[in-house]
């Protein structure tokens, strides 16, 4: 039986009056490729920073292996396996492409920045393989031969790829891309969607926010739909797209 690596039992969150996500179900199993889908201000984003410990829920229990991690800081959940891209790119455009990876490493560095500055043999041997480990990452989204280029200087896609190799550069078990293809032309959405399959293994599980339907349905084990806060259906991409909920809230107003 597969084991259940992400769970929101009854999650919520209100900005004021506002309530962004409201009492959502979601159970991911490990080593899937599940997908979040819904108008835009649906609260997809925002499921993805109540996952990530910007924001604590309103109400409900997030756990993740087993443990809640809802009011947890964000940089504990990154140490405990969770990674995550942002909607817009966020890289530091005059910085190098292996810089931009090894950034996002600095959440698992045992040295501090006192020690850092001192450099000892122990962050020497760190720095070592905080590299080797953003190197790999760069690898595995092909961009190895591009590292000392500057970030602002790679074109739209394989920007969006360096993103994610900052996060897979921390081992995640679990990865949240807030719409990885959003902007991409269709021969960047053909080679993310073939680097998607090639990181996903048993040891890591995807969830993804994203618009292009057919990226979603091509890639997804599972979908999940969310409309105004709430969720309205979850299945399996062909479940969701036969599902009368879903082609009237979302699906029938054109998006694909
Ligand atoms: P989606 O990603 O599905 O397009 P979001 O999760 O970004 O939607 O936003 C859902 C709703 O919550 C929107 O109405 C948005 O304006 C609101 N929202 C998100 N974050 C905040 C915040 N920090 N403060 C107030 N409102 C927010
Ligand atoms: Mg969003």
């Amino acid at each position: 039986m597969s084991k259940t690596i992400l769970e929101l039992n009854n999650v919520s969150i209100r900005f004021g009056g506002l309530t962004a996500v409201d009492s959502v179900n979601i159970k991911i199993d490990q080593g899937t490729i599940s997908a979040l889908i819904g108008p835009n201000g649906a609260g997809k984003s925002t499921i993805f920073n109540l996952i990530t410990g910007i924001y604590p829920p309103t109400q409900g229990e997030i756990t993740f292996l087993g443990a809640t991690i809802n009011g947890q800081k964000p940089h504990f959940i990154t140490e405990m396996g969770i990674a995550r891209t942002f909607q817009n790119i966020r890289l530091f455009g005059e910085m190098t492409v292996l810089e931009n990876v090894k950034i996002g490493q600095h959440c698992r560095t045992k040295s501090g920045f006192i020690k850092a500055i001192i450099r000892g043999p122990g962050v020497k041997k760190e720095e070592k393989s905080i590299t080797e480990a953003s190197m790999e990452a760069l690898r595995l989204m092909e961009l190895d031969h591009k590292a000392d280029e500057l970030a602002k200087n790679l074109p739209y896609g394989e920007q969006r790829r360096l993103e994610i190799a900052r996060a897979m550069a921390t081992n995640p078990k679990l990865i949240l891309l807030d719409e990885p293809a959003a902007g991409m032309n269709p021969q960047e959405k053909m080679t993310l969607m073939t680097m998607i399959r090639k990181i996903q293994t048993n040891n890591l599980t995807i969830f993804l926010v994203e618009h292009d339907m057919k990226f979603v349905m091509n890639l997804s084990d599972s979908v999940a739909v969310l409309d105004y806060g709430r969720k309205i259906a979850s299945g399996s991409p062909s479940e969701i797209q036969r599902d009368p909920a879903v082609i009237a809230a979302y699906l029938g107003k054109g998006v694909v």
